[in-house]
Order: C-alpha cells, then sequence, then structure tokens
C-alpha cells in the first residue's frame, strides 16, 4: 500500500500543497532575530487545521504517528515492543483505558447510529 496514502489519507500537505507549511507557520521575533515556528493549534480553526492535513481525532493521529515510526509497516506497529512510548497503548487506534461493554442491542444501536452519520455524511461531503 501506499505509505502516504495510509500516513494522510487525506492527503500529503508536506508533497502536493506546501502553503499547508505557510499556514501552519508564523513568524515570530525571538531574541531580537525572526523566526519561523509553528503556530499554536489552539488558536488556529479547524477549517484552518484541515488545510494543514489534520482532521481530528486523536486516535488516528497517533496510528498514523505510529505507522511513520516503524517506516510505513502497519504490521510492525501492531508487534512494536517499546513498551515504555507514551503512544504504546494506543498504537492499535483505541484507548484501552475507556472499555465499554456492551449489550448486543446497544452495539446494534451504535451500529445503527454509526451507519447513518455514514450515510449523511456521504450525501454532504
Ligand atoms: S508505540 Fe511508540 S515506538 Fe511504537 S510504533 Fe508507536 S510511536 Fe513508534
Amino acid at each position: 500500500m501506499d505509505r502516504n496514502k495510509l500516513l494522510f489519507p487525506n492527503g500529503n500537505p508536506r508533497n502536493g500543497a506546501p502553503d499547508a507549511f505557510a499556514n501552519g507557520c508564523e513568524t515570530i521575533i525571538f531574541e531580537g532575530a525572526e523566526r519561523r515556528v509553528g503556530r499554536d493549534p489552539r488558536a488556529m480553526s479547524v477549517a484552518e487545521l484541515n488545510a494543514v492535513g489534520h482532521f481530528g481525532p486523536v486516535l488516528r493521529a497517533i496510528r498514523q504517528n505510529c505507522i511513520d515510526c516503524q517506516g510505513g509497516a502497519e504490521a510492525e506497529v501492531r508487534r512494536c515492543a517499546l513498551v515504555w512510548c507514551p503512544m504504546w497503548p494506543y498504537r492499535m487506534a483505541a484507548n484501552p483505558f475507556h472499555r465499554v461493554t456492551l449489550s448486543d442491542e446497544q452495539r446494534e444501536e451504535r451500529r445503527q447510529r454509526l451507519e447513518a452519520a455514514r450515510t449523511r455524511k456521504a450525501a454532504n461531503p
């Protein structure tokens, strides 16, 4: 599989969008000299973050970081043995500290909700 597609499913700002870097950075004066630094994401709108190539879910971002860390090999992320890494518990794009036991009815209800959300999203891309 194309590594860029794995890492940046919505497009790699490093390749196709040089403006993305410009939009994600700002110039500050540091110790009397101009310096290019990353903008504070807390001060950016969602549209600005999207334009730089970030689309939200933290667990997905961690997963993408792990795939990048393992040279693009998804299987190696699963096998990662660096258990002291802060990302390690989340590398499979799930939060093991937040486990929910669902009944069959709850599972079905959530499945239907997800399906409805996907249908809405497909209708309004
Ligand atoms: S858990 Fe840490 S060391 Fe392992 S793949 Fe993810 S970022 Fe890399």
